[in-house]
């Protein structure tokens, strides 16, 4: 079938609005309408920096409406209306063992570009064009998606509030709830609240965390993030971060969770920790480190990454859309609805920090 996708064919090249040929599903694969859609850093990064292959469509934050499934679909059918998260094969032993986003496939299945056979569902005029972008594509009027991408919602979940929840939000929010698992008495800093830091903070104050610190260059990020329970906010460009972190904590953090992937702001949450505290890496960005060893040796600080949460998106998605219905994850403070036709406008707010979440409807 033709779609309308936001085709990628180069760093400086803004996305473009194009008709390409989407292949019918596979037998465990299903069609899905796209409603709405998050953009997420990894989105920008991959046609920017290293994008598997152009032409590309990228999009990993999708929502929609099921429009037909695969022969070997089950539990899901037309009609439905489903999140899209990352993909994962369901068949190795990370995923057997329910840590799905720790999948032996997970490069392939997710920013190869193309399906674990390497072949893609879209073309234009013959000519190849990459999708299967973490199992979607989403940045297009439809995509088709593995079963296992897809988490079934009631009706009445707005679409476009929740689409970002299968990427950003739960990578942030089940980094807090998954791996680090503070509890009431408990402090935790978060270096850089952009939408995984904003997430990682609705998360900790939906469960209760002690005291909340969050640190940012923006002082409008800052201001959100206090109306969003922060307890205090710290300017990361003042020379004291590390002894106002200390200070808000009454001796150093339990927890820190670093979104920037910075090093100089990675050794601060280090030194920011008190004895025994755990530093959470989730960003993407520098590929080596280096800290300051006696830290960990001399007062058993721990390192630890994750990747979207640790979470398994079946069971934490509903977990998420739950919080999001009683009131205590209010996405809606830090996003942006943006038409399709404007992603570039969107991509420019999010790289300049004026949007914290751009989210793109469809026509
Ligand atoms: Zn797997
Ligand atoms: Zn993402």
């Amino acid at each position: 079938m033709e779609i309308t996708a936001a085709v990628a064919r180069g760093a400086h090249v803004p996305f473009s609005l194009e008709t390409v040929t989407l292949e019918d599903p596979r037998p465990g694969e299903v069609l899905v309408r796209i409603v709405a859609t998050g953009v997420c850093h990894t989105d920008l990064v991959t046609k920017s920096v290293f994008p598997p292959e152009l032409p590309i469509v990228v999009g990993h934050e999708g929502a929609g409406i099921v429009e037909r499934v695969g022969s070997e679909v089950t539990g899901i059918a037309p009609g439905d209306h489903v999140l899209l998260t990352y993909a994962s094969c369901g068949d190795c032993p990370r995923c057997a063992a329910g840590t799905p986003s720790y999948c032996e496939n997970f490069v392939i299945l997710n920013t190869s570009g193309g399906r674990s056979d390497f072949t893609s569902a879209l073309s234009k005029d013959g000519e190849r064009v990459m999708g299967a972008f973490f199992g979607q594509s989403s940045f297009a009027s439809y995509a088709l998606v593995p079963a296992r991408t897809i988490v079934v919602v009631d009706e009445d979940v707005d679409l476009v509030a929740t689409a970002p929840f299968g990427c950003g939000v739960q990578t942030g929010a089940g980094a807090v709830t998954n791996v680090m698992r503070p509890g009431p008495d408990d402090s935790l800093a978060i270096f850089g609240v952009g939408g995984v830091g904003m997430a990682a903070l609705m998360a900790a104050r939906a469960i209760g965390v002690g005291t909340i610190v969050a640190v940012d260059l923006s002082a409008e990020r800052l201001a959100v993030a206090k109306e969003l329970g922060a307890d205090v906010t710290i300017d990361g460009a003042a020379e004291d971060v590390v002894a106002q972190v200390i200070a808000a904590t009454g001796g150093g953090a339990h927890f820190a969770l670093d979104t920037t992937a910075l090093n100089p702001v990675i050794a601060k949450g280090l030194e920011a920790l008190r004895p025994l505290g755990t530093l959470v890496l989730v960003g993407l960005g520098e590929a080596t480190m280096e800290v300051e060893i006696g830290h960990l040796t001399g007062n058993g600080k721990a390192i630890r990454g994750c990747i979207e949460g640790s979470v398994d998106p079946q069971q934490f998605i509903p977990q998420l859309l739950a919080w999001h219905r009683e009131g205590k994850f209010p996405i809606e403070k830090i996003s942006k609805v943006y038409p399709f036709a404007q992603i570039n406008d969107a991509v420019a707010d999010a790289e300049r920090g004026s949007t914290i979440k751009p989210i793109l409807i469809l026509p």
